[in-house]
């Protein structure tokens, strides 16, 4: 380690906490020293009391008297300085136990808070990452259409096309980094039907699903949940969106509903193409997305769907949990508290 790379790891913050806790263990550590040693020098420099009539009377001379006293101030002058010691050496031993402790404590305290960094950095930089791919498409296509003498018309509306595609893209991520970063607060909940919950939710995907010839089934009985309509709605709208599309054309998607004890459970069952168990760890995580190669080319996303549902299910009590078996389908299932009145 060169004295830079010292002076470096000197001023990490971990250091600079643990320096602050050695000072204030340090500094009680030697204020109690201090006032300990005062105390017992001002017991030893007291002055003995005169000997009882009745003790004199057994040390008849001054001598013996003045004898006996330089003795003791001997006796005194020696506890004192073993005293002095023995609170060198406890600062010490405690400078370096202190500094142990303070290094340990402040790794420990400063952790939750160097992750949470780490974490932000991450989704900046993944965020980045995503935003700049279709700004280049934008920016390129554009620059090679502005190179051209003559533009015919037909061109110049595909490019627009092309364009306002891009945009839209743009939007759609933005919304969903803004819906992620968003705050954790909890929603104000109610007894809603589940059914109303589905044919709403259903109303935004049926068009894509009828493009691929996909069918929802809409199997989900009467039942109430305690929970937040709004927030519910769009939950269900990401796993049907997702549900479609990772699903071949012409398969079914199917969605139930059932009540076991004190819960309600929603469930998305599809006839896609699954997920690996070796995926299923990581795909509520950020900007996941599962076998990169196949989703970017065959199927648009940014792998942020699941971890916005599984934040959203935070705001109203739920979890999100999956069944998969890659080539065969997956069912994901929100469990939802059971509603009050039921
Ligand atoms: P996106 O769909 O935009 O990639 P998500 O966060 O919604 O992002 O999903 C993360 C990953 O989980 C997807 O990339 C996909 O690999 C996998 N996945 C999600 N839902 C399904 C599903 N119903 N069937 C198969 N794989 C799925």
């Amino acid at each position: 380690m060169t004295t830079s790379q010292i002076g470096q790891f000197l001023r990490t913050p971990t250091m600079r906490l643990a320096a602050i806790h050695l000072a204030i263990i340090m500094s009680l550590s030697i204020g109690f020293s201090v006032v300990f040693y005062h105390t017992s020098d001002r017991q030893f420099a007291r002055p003995a009391a005169p000997p009882a009539r009745s003790e004199s009377m057994l040390w008849p001379n001054d001598r013996f008297d003045s004898e006996l006293r330089r003795a003791m101030d001997e006796r005194f002058n020696q506890t004192r300085q073993a005293l002095l010691v023995r609170l060198v050496w406890i600062n010490i031993v405690t400078l370096f136990v202190g500094g142990g402790i303070s290094y340990l404590l402040a790794r420990w305290s400063l952790r939750p808070i160097e992750e949470a960094m780490e974490a932000q950095v991450q989704f900046v930089s993944d965020a980045s990452h995503e935003l700049r791919t279709p700004l280049t498409v934008l920016q390129t296509s554009n620059e090679i259409a502005l190179r051209k003498k003559k533009l015919p018309a037909a061109e110049a509306r595909t490019l627009i096309e092309h364009n306002v595609e891009e945009v839209k893209k743009l939007r759609d991520l933005s919304n969903m980094l803004l819906d992620l970063i968003r705050s954790e607060h909890k929603a104000a909940r109610e007894s809603v039907q589940l059914q109303d919950v589905v044919s709403e939710a259903m109303t935004a995907v049926v068009p894509v699903a009828q493009a691929k010839n996909i069918a929802i089934e809409d199997a989900v009985p009467s039942i109430a949940a305690n929970t937040n309509n709004a927030i519910l709605v769009r939950i269900v709208v990401i796993l049907l969106d997702n549900a479609i599309k990772y699903s071949p054309a012409d398969t079914q998607v199917v969605l139930t509903a059932r009540q076991d004890s004190d819960k309600v459970l929603l469930e998305v069952t599809d006839q896609g193409i699954g997920i690996r168990a070796s995926d299923m760890p990581m795909i509520f995580r950020r900007f996941y997305r599962a076998d990169k190669s196949r989703s970017t080319t065959a199927v648009h996303g940014y792998g942020l769907g699941l971890a916005i549902a599984e934040k959203l299910a935070t705001q109203i009590g739920a979890t999100i949990t999956v069944e998969s078996v890659a080539g065969e389908g997956s069912t994901f299932r929100v469990e939802l508290p059971v509603a009050n009145d039921e």
